[in-house]
């Protein structure tokens, strides 16, 4: 797993990788595989039966909302750890100097519904003044074949070209990109940008390059003694 700290409150993020086992929520063995990630009891977790949808959830208690549709959960609890799971999509890790924390994950069609924007609205009506982000490994713009109707529909509404090219000249989608900009016009400053690609690096279990169904667990937590 790769730890990366925020630089604000004690908030820690991590993103693990296909050596550190399925952490695919419902399924067998993925229980023990989180808490053997961190080292926090598996009631402190908070995970969601993610849906690409635009809702995110205040969690005001650890454990809180576990298993609920969603797809991005916010907390400032020091015992609550924030989940979300990905293949290939992307996991956007944000936290502030207030000691907000939130887990979103962020496919082409949450961009789209505005996962993100929703994220940070939250953040900010429960107190976070200035956001920071890191954003975790997902399939890269030479690997993610996309149809041109779709660009389409997510360029319009993110409002910049995403459009790139693999290997045979097929139309592909940089996701990653579309991300990025939708976080430095909320005013997130991001600083950590995974180059990790979960299809083309062979690190992660990526859906789209081999089917896989197993998933990547990305964190959020507070490591109270860097507080
Ligand atoms: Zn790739």
């Amino acid at each position: 797993m790769l730890r990366v700290p925020l630089g604000v409150a004690g908030i820690c993020a991590g993103f693990s990788d296909r050596y550190d086992g399925d952490m695919a929520m419902t399924r067998p063995g993925s229980e023990s595989n989180r808490v053997q990630l961190l080292g926090r009891e598996l009631g402190n977790w908070t995970w969601l039966n993610q849906v690409h949808s635009r809702d995110a959830l205040l969690v005001l208690q650890p454990g809180q909302h576990c298993g609920m549709e969603a797809d991005a959960c916010v907390g400032e609890h020091p015992d609550s750890v924030l989940s979300v799971t990905t293949a290939d999509c992307v996991p956007v890790i944000m936290g502030s100097s207030e000691g907000l924390m939130a887990a979103a994950h962020c496919g082409w069609r949450g961009l789209e519904a505005g996962i993100l924007d929703t994220t940070v609205r939250l953040m900010a009506s429960s107190g976070a003044k200035s956001i920071v982000a890191a954003v975790g490994p997902s399939i890269c713009a030479r690997c993610y074949e996309f149809s041109r109707t779709d660009l389409e529909r997510v360029e319009s509404c993110v409002g910049i070209s995403l459009g790139g090219e693999d290997q045979a000249g097929r139309l592909t989608l940089d996701l990653a990109k579309g991300v990025n900009w939708i976080l430095s016009r909320l005013g997130v400053d991001v600083v950590f940008l995974s180059d990790q690609c979960t299809a083309c690096s062979g690190r992660y279990f990526s859906a789209r390059a081999n089917g896989d169904v197993e998933r990547q667990v990305s964190a959020v937590w507070r490591d109270m003694d860097k507080v």
